[in-house]
C-alpha cells in the first residue's frame, strides 16, 4: 500500500458487503474516491472455520475486486498472503488512512455486533451508513416492535407483505385468501420419490483456484473437506443459481420444505444463503424472480416468500433488537460442550451421521436438518445455546452472526425463552421418522426410548420434558407434548432419566 495523494473518501467493503450498489458507493467519484477490501487474520482464525467457508469469502471478495475494476473503482486490496498485513481491522484501516489521508472513510454497517464495536471505537472515526440490502431497516424494525411488545415472526411476516404488496391483491388481501398455505406444505417424500435436480455446476477459474490452494496451505488444519469450491462466487454465477432454482426447484420448495432424505443435501432448496448473506444477490431481486415465474404454484411462491421477507428480515431485527445481552441468553441453562462428534461425524446415528456428513462436505446443510437434526440433539442433550452457535459459525459458508445466532441461540436452542419460537422445536425420533427415510436403516427404533435399541432422541425428548417441566408445561403450545408425558409411570421416567445420563456422559 502506497499513499498516491489525499483521497476524498475511502470507502471500506467488508466481506458480506459485496454489492457495487450498496448505499457505501452513493456518490462515489473514481477519480477522487477508492475501495478498501482487507482479508484479516483476526476474522478468520477468531473461530476455527471450514475450509470451504474460507475459500467461500476469500474468493468472493476478490472477485468482487475484480467486478469493481472493471467499473473503474480504484481498490486498495489486503490480501491474507501480503507480508505487510497487520491481521487486523483496526489496524489495518488505521495503515491505509496514514497512507491516504482520506477527508473520510466511509463503511456499510456491519453484520456482526463485535465487528461493529471495533469499527465504532476506532480513532479516526468513520460513517457508518444504513444498510439498505435489507427490507426493514433496524430503526423501522424498533419501531415495529414498540408498536408490537410481544411480536411474533406472523405479525412481521403480515406487516411486511402489506408494506411491500408481495403477494398482495389490490384490495390489501393476501392471494389466495391466505397468508399461508402450511395444509400443502412440509410434506415428508413419503412413498413419492421425485427426481431431485441437480445444481449447476460451478467451474472454478483461476483466482478460485489460488484462493483454493492459499486456503488448504494455510489452514490445512481446519475443519471441513476442500477439493472443489462449486459455490455461486460470482454474481454472474449466483445469478445463474437464482435462475436454475427458480426454473426447477422452487415448484416443489413448498410441498418438500421439511422433507429429509439420506445422502441428499441439497434437495428442493435454493442454496441461495450465501450470496444473499454476501450481498452478491438482494433479496427483492430473489423475490422477483419467484414472482415472475408464472409456472411456480402459490404454495412454493408464499413459503419461499415468507423465507426471504418474514425469516430472513425478522431474525436480523431481533438481532440488532437484543444484541450485545442476547448472545448470553440461556434460560435452559444448558451448560455442556458441543460434542465432539459434530466435527467428525463418526456416530451410529443415522439422521445425525448424514447431516453432519453434508456439513462436513458441503459446510451446508438444510433448514430442517438444522433445526430438526442438529440443533434438536444439542438441545436435547443440554449443550449451551452460544457453543451452538460458535460450531455453527464454525461450519457454515452462510453463517453471519446476525443470522446464525438469531437462528441458533433463538429458534433452535430456546436459549432467549421464546423471543424467536414461541415453544422449543423439541421433538422425538419419531418426528425424524415420519420426515425421512433414516430411520429405516438405522441400529435405533425411533419408538424407544428405554432400551439398547433406544432412539437417542426420543430418550432425550422424554427427559427433555421431564426437565423443563415447571418452565415449559405452561406454555399452551406444548400442552400435548406434556399430556403424552404424564401417561409414563414414574418407573419409566426413572429409566429414561437413567439413559439420557448415560447418553450425555458418552457424548462429552
Ligand atoms: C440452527 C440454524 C442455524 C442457521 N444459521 C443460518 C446462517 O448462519 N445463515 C443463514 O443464512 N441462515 C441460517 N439459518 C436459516 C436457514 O436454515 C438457512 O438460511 C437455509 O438453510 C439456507 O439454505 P438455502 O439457501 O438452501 O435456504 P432455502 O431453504 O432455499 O430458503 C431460502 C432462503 O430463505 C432465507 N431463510 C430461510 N429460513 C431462514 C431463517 N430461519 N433465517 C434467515 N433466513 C432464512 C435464506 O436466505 C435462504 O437462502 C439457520 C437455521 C437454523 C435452524
Ligand atoms: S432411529 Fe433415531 S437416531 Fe436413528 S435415524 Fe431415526 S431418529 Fe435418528
Amino acid at each position: 500500500m502506497s499513499s498516491k495523494g489525499r483521497l476524498r473518501h475511502l470507502v471500506i467493503v467488508l466481506g458480506d458487503q459485496l454489492d457495487a450498489n450498496s448505499a457505501a458507493f452513493d456518490g462515489f467519484d473514481p477519480h477522487r474516491d477508492a475501495v478498501l477490501q482487507m482479508e484479516v487474520l483476526e476474522e478468520a482464525a477468531y473461530i476455527v472455520q471450514h475450509k470451504l467457508r474460507l475459500a467461500y469469502f476469500f474468493a468472493s471478495m476478490r472477485h468482487f475486486r475484480e467486478e469493481l475494476g472493471a467499473l473503474g473503482r480504484r481498490v486498495y486490496y489486503v490480501s491474507i498472503d501480503d507480508p505487510a498485513n497487520t491481521g487486523a481491522f483496526e489496524t489495518e484501516i488505521a495503515r491505509a488512512q496514514h497512507a491516504f489521508d482520506p477527508e473520510r472513510t466511509i463503511v456499510l454497517e456491519p453484520g456482526d455486533w463485535r465487528v461493529a464495536e471495533k469499527l465504532r471505537r476506532l480513532p479516526q472515526p468513520l460513517e457508518i451508513r444504513s444498510d439498505r440490502h435489507f427490507l426493514c431497516s433496524r430503526s423501522e424494525f424498533a419501531a415495529f416492535i414498540a408498536d408490537h411488545p410481544r411480536p411474533i415472526l406472523e405479525t412481521f411476516y403480515r406487516y411486511m407483505r402489506k408494506k411491500t404488496g408481495i403477494l398482495m391483491d389490490r384490495y390489501g388481501k393476501p392471494i389466495g385468501g391466505a397468508w399461508n398455505f402450511d395444509a400443502e406444505n412440509r410434506k415428508s417424500f413419503g412413498k413419492s420419490s421425485p427426481a431431485i435436480p441437480s445444481l449447476p455446476a460451478q467451474k472454478m477459474d483461476a483466482i478460485t483456484i489460488e484462493v483454493r490452494d492459499l486456503v488448504l496451505k494455510r489452514f490445512a488444519e481446519n475443519p471441513g473437506k476442500l477439493e472443489d469450491v462449486d459455490l455461486p462466487i460470482t454474481r454472474a454465477q449466483a445469478i445463474e443459481q437464482l435462475n436454475d432454482f427458480v426454473s426447477n426447484r422452487l415448484p416443489l420448495f413448498g410441498t418438500y420444505q421439511d422433507a429429509m432424505r439420506n445422502g441428499e443435501p441439497f434437495l428442493f432448496h435454493s442454496r441461495l444463503s450465501g450470496p444473499l448473506n454476501l450481498h452478491r444477490l438482494s433479496p427483492t431481486e430473489v423475490m422477483e424472480a419467484a414472482l415472475k415465474n408464472e409456472a411456480v404454484p402459490l404454495n412454493a411462491l408464499e413459503g419461499f416468500v415468507r423465507q426471504i421477507l418474514g425469516w430472513r428480515e425478522y431474525v436480523r431485527g431481533v438481532y440488532w433488537q437484543r444484541m450485545p445481552q442476547y448472545a448470553d441468553e440461556n434460560v435452559l441453562g444448558a451448560h455442556l460442550p458441543m460434542p465432539r462428534i459434530y466435527w467428525t461425524g463418526e456416530t451410529e446415528m443415522r439422521c445425525l451421521a448424514d447431516a453432519i456428513a453434508h456439513t462436513i462436505e458441503h459446510a451446508y446443510a438444510h433448514h430442517i436438518e438444522r433445526l430438526m437434526i442438529l440443533g434438536l440433539f444439542a438441545m436435547l442433550l443440554g449443550v449451551a445455546p452460544y457453543e451452538v452457535h460458535r460450531w455453527h459459525m464454525s461450519m457454515f459458508w452462510d453463517a453471519i452472526d446476525w443470522v446464525s445466532l438469531t437462528n441458533t441461540l433463538g429458534m433452535s436452542q430456546y436459549g432467549d425463552g421464546g423471543a424467536l419460537a414461541t415453544k422449543p422445536y423439541a421433538a422425538s425420533g419419531n418426528y425424524i421418522d415420519r420426515m425421512s427415510d433414516h430411520c429405516r436403516n438405522c441400529r435405533f427404533d425411533p419408538s424407544k426410548s428405554i432400551g439398547e435399541d433406544a432412539c437417542p432422541f426420543t430418550t432425550l425428548y422424554w427427559n427433555f420434558l421431564a426437565k423443563h417441566r415447571t418452565r415449559l408445561s405452561s406454555n399452551g403450545r406444548m400442552r400435548n407434548q406434556y399430556l403424552n408425558l404424564d401417561r409414563k409411570d414414574a418407573s419409566e421416567l426413572q429409566a429414561i432419566r437413567r439413559q439420557a445420563d448415560k447418553i450425555v456422559t458418552s457424548m462429552v
